[in-house]
C-alpha cells in the first residue's frame, strides 16, 4: 500500500489554529502518493478542520461550493424523472450518473433475479 506522507508525523501541523501558517503542512502534501484520495475523501466527510490533501478547510470550501454550482438537473435514463447530480470529479469532468437511487436499486435486484434463475436452470439441467 502507498504511504501516507504525513505518517509518523507531528499531527499539530496538519492542524494549524487559526491565522497561523498551513504552508509546512501543504508542502508535506504535494509529494503525498495518496493525495487524490485524501482530498476526496475530506471532501466527503466535509472535514472542519486541519489540512487534508493539500488544502485547508477554507480551500475545500471553495472547491464544495464550486461542485455544488456545477450539479444540474438531468433525467433519469431509466425512469425519466428529473435528478439532480454532481459531477464525479474536483474538475467538474468526471462521469455523471445516469440513473436515479430508485433505478439503480431496481436493476441491481433485476440482476440478482436473472442471477437466480440461472442458477436455478443450471442446477436442474444437470
Ligand atoms: S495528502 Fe493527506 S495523507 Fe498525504 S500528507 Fe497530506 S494529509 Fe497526509
Ligand atoms: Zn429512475
Amino acid at each position: 500500500m502507498m504511504r501516507a506522507a504525513c505518517r509518523g508525523m507531528d499531527a499539530a501541523m496538519f492542524f494549524p489554529e487559526k491565522g497561523e501558517n498551513a504552508g509546512d503542512a501543504k508542502t508535506v502534501c504535494e509529494g503525498c502518493p495518496v493525495r487524490a484520495e485524501c482530498l476526496e475523501l475530506a471532501l466527503v466527510k466535509r472535514e472542519q478542520f486541519g489540512v487534508w490533501g493539500g488544502l485547508s478547510e477554507k480551500d475545500r470550501r471553495l472547491i464544495r461550493g464550486q461542485r455544488a454550482r456545477q450539479a444540474r438537473t438531468v433525467r433519469c435514463q431509466g425512469c425519466r424523472l428529473p435528478m439532480v447530480v454532481v459531477p464525479a470529479r474536483a474538475d467538474g469532468m468526471g462521469p455523471v450518473r445516469s440513473l436515479c437511487d430508485d433505478c439503480r436499486r431496481e436493476r441491481r435486484r433485476a440482476l440478482r433475479r436473472q442471477q437466480q434463475a440461472l442458477v436455478r436452470r443450471t442446477a436442474t439441467t444437470r
